[in-house]
């Protein structure tokens, strides 16, 4: 693929500040998605929501597509000859309870899969991610005359249970827009409120989530001998596990294996007959994935089989997404144009090691992508605890009951969606000469597809 400037007067920096639209809305907007949050897949008021910030946009040409792959949402700006280059914002809440003191915290709640009631928050931002694009729209729209290309906006549901992109391109997503040449995201992080993070190469995991059986026979408690005692197989292959990563694993390379669920017995004198473990798996590197997922498999065996167990442990692949490798050439078009926009606020982004779906729509279609990141954490707080050495204690990550994006960051990452896009849609994009490989970095083996079933995962 090779980029090359297409002749157009003005940075994109210098075109979306030469914009007069009006952006006195964001705050409120951002405010009202705040205080709604919605569970993955449950998103209907807040789908409804941004249908009704778009009639703004339709009136004015766009097309408007909803209900894709559930409550997926489209909006495309065709705006004349030019490359297409899709933007997209997922806006999907968390069963968290909401542990600010602003006027606008959540008081939500809603019924999860199981039937429970639970609390709902905006605990990873994407409230803000759904407002900033709105924002970028709006820029977008108002200095039409200064781009010419095809801008497609993607809202995209069910993000934190990894399902959401995979099922808008299931739905048909290709039908429904037309093929982009790069797609974007953005992605608001704990840091400096403001700064810009951007960087070529993988900078979000894959996750693999495992699910194991390990069977054993129940009894008495007061006769272990009569049993084969999961619960303690499940003890030893947890720490086994723990081998994978600090002895099979070359030392500079990145893997972690967390067992985040243990489940077995309900009764203090039954020893049960099976016992439950849960794994989250996150690599960059895939032969890597493919090494570790192998040596999972081989030490619950041979520790079910050193326990006399008379039936194999059972996998099941609950959760697989890719990593998020950015594009280099991607990458080479929008940071300068973050560089001129946000100057010394404009960084490198470290590697991050949660995980996101947004690969899997570049993928599908076999175009380069890049995801950046915006920090949201007030400067004040930060320096406070970056000179005190509390980061960790004192500065709430995404998920936390008390993340809080810093109003402050919001036209910043409004701005950062415009200039983005309009770097992208200023410069030429042509067809990769061999295709880029679609679905991406992670290809499950026909026996992890068969037994994926990601409606219950939550992965981000
Ligand atoms: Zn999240
Ligand atoms: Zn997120």
């Amino acid at each position: 693929m090779s980029v090359t400037a297409s002749g157009h007067s003005g940075s994109p920096a210098s075109i979306v500040d030469s914009s007069t639209a009006d952006l006195s809305w964001l705050e409120d907007v951002y405010k009202h998605f705040h205080q709604y949050p919605e569970l993955s897949g449950a998103e209907e008021q807040t789908a409804a929501h941004i249908r009704q910030q778009l009639q703004f946009y339709q009136d004015k040409g766009w097309e408007v597509t909803p209900n894709i792959g559930g409550y997926g949402i489209t909006a495309v700006l065709r705006n004349g000859d030019g490359p297409t280059v899709l933007m997209r914002a997922d806006f999907d809440g968390l069963p968290v309870a909401e542990h600010t003191d602003v006027d606008y915290a959540s008081k939500n709640s809603q019924l999860n899969a199981s039937g429970e009631r639970v609390p709902t928050m905006h605990a990873c931002g994407h409230d803000q991610h759904i407002t900033s694009l709105l924002g970028a729209m709006r820029i977008l729209d108002d200095v039409r005359d200064k781009w010419s290309g095809t801008f497609i906006a993607l809202f995209q549901p069910a993000e934190e249970a990894s399902i959401g992109a995979h099922r808008m391109v299931s739905d048909g997503l290709a039908n429904v827009i037309p093929r982009p040449d790069v797609c974007l995201a953005q992605h608001v992080i704990a840091g400096p409120a403001g700064q810009v993070y951007s960087a070529p190469g993988p900078v979000m995991t894959s996750s693999t989530t495992i699910e194991i059986t390990l069977f054993g026979r129940g009894a008495h408690a007061s006769m272990p001998d009569r049993s084969i005692d999961p619960v303690v197989l499940a003890a030893s292959v947890i720490m086994k596990l723990q081998t994978i990563v600090s002895r099979e694993v070359p030392p500079n390379k990145f893997a972690v294996i967390t067992v985040a669920s243990v489940e077995a017995g309900k009764a203090n004198n039954v020893i049960p007959d099976s016992a439950k473990i849960a794994l989250s798996c996150r690599f960059y590197d895939e032969a890597l994935r493919k090494k570790c997922v192998d040596s999972i498999k081989r030490v619950v065996r041979a520790e079910a089989m050193a326990a006399g167990a008379d039936r194999d442990p059972q996998f099941k692949f609950v959760g697989m997404l890719g990593a998020t490798d950015n594009s280099s050439e991607v990458y080479d078009v929008v940071r300068p144009a973050f560089d001129e926009a946000f100057g010394e606020d404009s960084l490198r982004m470290e590697p991050w090691t949660a995980s996101e779906d947004f690969s899997v729509i570049p993928k599908s279609f076999g175009c380069p992508y890049l995801l950046w990141t915006v920090g949201i954490t007030p400067r004040k707080q930060w320096k406070r605890a970056e000179a005190a050495n509390r980061l960790n204690e004192d500065i709430p990550t995404n998920h936390n009951p008390s993340f809080l994006p810093d109003l402050s960051s919001l036209p910043v990452s409004t701005r950062a969606a415009a200039v983005g896009v309009l770097s992208c849609l200023q410069a030429t994009w042509e067809e990769p000469a061999e295709p880029l490989p679609r679905m991406g970095a992670v290809s499950p083996t026909d026996e992890e597809i068969d037994a994926v079933s990601v409606e219950t995962s939550s992965v981000d």
